[in-house]
Formats: C-alpha cells, sequence, structure tokens
C-alpha cells in the first residue's frame, strides 16, 4: 500500500512537470510589428483560428508581418528541423519545428536561418518569405500552428 502511495505521488511530480505552462505567451514574431497583431480578413480569408479554408478550416492562427520582416524567436526556444506547408516548392512554402514553455509549434512562411539548436526570446530565427508573389493583396503572416493543431490563441 505505502508502495502504491508513493508511487501515486511520483506519478503526479511527472505529469506536473512535463504540463504546459499555462502562462506562456508568444512574444513579438516580427520586425515591422512591436507586438503580434493577429490577421483580420481580407480577400483571401481571415486570420483566426477555425476560419474557413475552401472546403476545410484553419488550423492555426496568423500573425501579422512584411514580406522580408525578421523573424524573432516569441520565448527561449529548441528549433526542431524544418517544416513545409504545402510541399509544393512555392516561393512561401518553408517554415520550421519549433518547442519552449512545454508548447510544440511550427511557424510557416519563414526562411529560417538554422533548423538545429536553441535560439533565445527576441533573436532571429529567420525571415518572412514573400507573400504576395503567391497571394496578392493578402494581409501577409506568419502562420503559428500547434503540433497538436489544438488553438494557439489562448498564447497570444
Ligand atoms: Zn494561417
Amino acid at each position: 500500500m505505502k508502495v502504491y502511495i508513493l508511487f501515486s505521488f511520483l506519478l503526479l511530480a511527472v505529469i506536473c512537470s512535463s504540463s504546459v505552462d499555462a502562462q506562456a505567451k508568444f512574444g513579438r514574431l516580427c520586425s515591422s510589428h512591436s507586438r503580434n497583431i493577429i490577421r483580420g480578413c481580407d480577400r483571401h480569408g481571415c486570420g483566426h483560428y477555425g476560419a474557413k479554408r475552401g472546403k476545410g478550416k484553419h488550423m492555426g492562427l496568423d500573425i501579422a508581418c512584411a514580406d522580408g520582416d525578421t523573424v524573432y524567436a516569441p520565448f527561449d526556444v529548441k528549433l526542431n528541423g524544418r517544416s513545409r506547408p504545402y510541399g509544393n516548392n512555392n516561393a512561401i512554402d518553408n517554415g520550421i519545428n519549433l518547442s519552449g514553455k512545454g508548447l510544440c509549434f511550427k511557424l510557416f512562411y519563414v526562411q529560417p536561418d538554422r533548423t538545429t539548436g536553441t535560439v533565445k526570446k527576441g533573436q532571429r530565427i529567420g525571415r518572412m518569405l514573400p507573400m504576395q508573389r503567391v497571394y496578392r493583396g493578402i494581409t501577409s503572416h506568419v502562420h503559428v500552428q500547434m503540433c497538436n493543431r489544438s488553438n494557439p490563441t489562448k498564447y497570444f
């Protein structure tokens, strides 16, 4: 019985230490805006999570950015390799997998400087790709998507 209780506490400790940081907030992502601004609606669609995308749904959150912007680490992050949004090699088909603050997420439409290692909050992780070349008139943006496709809005 004592062993069982001890084991239960141990399990609880493990669960707590691996849980997501409820206070996790994304710091500034793009050099042309001093704070993160969620893309509203434009002729190509809306930037919020769950917005309509053809027959499907937008499974991320779009943060307004300008083409060519420097993109910063939103907090201390680990770089977990490249992530391509479309796989069609167009001008914006690039991105990166990241983790930090207990969160696993992707940033799309970014040319990463590196795809391994760690980057401190506010340091450059890459450059916003030329979105206007692909979607003329869109609010250029970086797409933030959680690895489990959950809603990232509470972290902004
Ligand atoms: Zn998006």
